[in-house]
């Protein structure tokens, strides 16, 4: 189980080319806006993904899904894609590593477009909606996003969401605004999360998702917002000006599901999602300031000697096999459906911390050096900071697992 086998040592190996030879030279590019992420995630995906395939799996899928009946013979449900090596969860864990230690920012992008907008279509949606949304979203060929967060409903997404959708003769009118949406300034397709009003108190409106598309009057988009770090996923919001989307647009088309504990469940892919682009973080930079101390000389001797280095090398160190272990048992824990939330948003709350104190010992360790963007330990920082507030805030992560644990509703 802590050893990678064959298949899973290649895909690393092939993602670390990637990475160094097609994305490293371009980060400069992406964080100044000057290039977007989206053309290069595409040729990953078709060059090293077999992005055609993975289309055709989804259009198989949903035509199972339909018929009732699975390759194997056994009735078919929501089963996973066959789609071979692709469908073994710790795949996916090392594609995010190995981008994130390049860079999380383009990670980021790429996996709330084929994860959270993309898988959760592909496991809630219908079949048509897996056909039309799914898969040109999970292929790269179009963009995804995934909009929960408003203005006013950050923490509290779901209490404080103010953006509803009313039903009107065959369609939803769907009115409200996203803030800090991946992916809002340029993607074709957005998974949106509205209080369903029929009538009943704000309160007690159900929560649904809605797949809406970019092409459909009265959705609009902000300008990417200037960041601290992630600068390469672009970032904005979305206007939802009476939105009208046909009925075969709601999430999974039934009203009598609410969808709030979907986006509950999405909530915890995207928390335990982040795990891995901490890894690449922490590995990365242990990895630069091994060699870094090693290398730089102060008071005539490598600085690696001083203990006070080897101190901070231990301790990124213990993060990095801890990390580690976490990718590997969350890997495991898809692979056997299980879930646990309090676990979940654990890992999430230790993981996020170390790629952030990493990054920031990294950059003491390379002392002035590390300061400077051309040792890359500073873009790490600012990018790793990112994981401490998305998908649910730290302290909030670390809050709900606490109350689950103690048997308490969920804040
Ligand atoms: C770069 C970026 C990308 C993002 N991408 C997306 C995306 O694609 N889709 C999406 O839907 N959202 C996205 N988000 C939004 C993100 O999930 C929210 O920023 C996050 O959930 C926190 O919400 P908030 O910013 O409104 O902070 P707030 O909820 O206002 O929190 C402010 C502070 O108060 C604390 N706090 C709040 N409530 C409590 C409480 N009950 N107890 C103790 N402390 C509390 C928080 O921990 C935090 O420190 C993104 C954000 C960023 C910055």
């Amino acid at each position: 189980m802590f050893e990678l086998n064959e298949p899973q040592r290649m895909v690393e190996q092939v993602f670390r080319q990637f990475a160094e030879k097609e994305l490293l030279p371009r980060v400069e590019r992406l964080e100044s806006g000057e290039e977007l992420p989206y053309d290069l995630m595409r040729r990953m995906t078709r060059d090293l993904m077999g992005g055609d395939r993975i289309s055709k799996a989804l259009h198989r899928q949903a035509d199972r899904m339909e018929t009732g009946s699975s390759e194997d013979g056994r009735p078919a449900g929501r089963e996973k894609g066959r789609r071979g090596e692709m469908d073994d969860p710790m795949i996916f864990s090392l594609i995010a590593k190995e981008l994130s230690r390049v860079s999380p920012g383009f990670t980021m992008s790429w996996g709330v477009s084929v994860g959270l907008c993309g898988a959760g279509i592909l496991n809630k949606g219908t079949p048509d909606q897996i056909r039309r949304y799914a898969a040109p979203v999970m292929s790269m060929e179009r963009i995804g996003a995934w909009a929960l967060t408003e203005p006013e409903a950050g923490s509290d997404a779901f209490g404080s969401m103010k953006t509803t959708a009313r039903p009107d003769g065959d369609d939803y009118v769907i009115s409200g605004s996203k803030t800090f949406i991946t992916n809002a300034p340029h993607a074709d397709v957005f998974l949106v999360y509205a209080k369903l009003d029929r009538g009943r108190p704000p309160a007690e409106r159900p929560v649904h998702g809605f797949i809406v598309e970019r092409t459909m009057p009265g959705l609009s988009t902000g300008r990417p917002f200037v960041k601290m770090g992630m600068k390469d996923s672009p970032t904005g919001e979305v206007f939802l000006d009476e939105v009208r989307v046909p009925k075969e647009n709601l999430l999974g088309g039934r009203e009598d599901r609410s969808m709030r504990d979907e986006a509950k469940e999405s909530l915890g892919t995207e928390r335990s999602g982040m795990a891995p682009m901490c890894l690449g973080i922490v590995e990365r930079c242990y990895e630069l300031s091994l060699g870094y101390a090693r290398q730089r000389r102060q008071f005539g001797r490598p600085i690696a000697e001083y203990q006070a280095i080897q101190l901070k090398l231990a301790d990124m160190y213990i993060r990095l096999q801890n990390v580690w272990n976490i990718v590997y048992r969350l890997a495991w824990m898809t692979r056997n459906d299980k879930r646990d939330m309090a676990y979940f948003c654990a890992t999430k709350v230790y993981c996020a911390r170390a790629a952030v104190q990493t990054a920031l010992d990294a950059i003491q360790i390379h002392g002035g050096y590390g300061y400077m963007q051309e040792y890359h330990v500073e873009k790490l920082m600012r990018d790793a900071k990112l994981l401490e507030i998305g998908a649910g805030t730290s302290d909030i992560n670390a809050l709900t697992t606490a109350r689950l644990e103690l048997g308490l509703a969920p804040s």
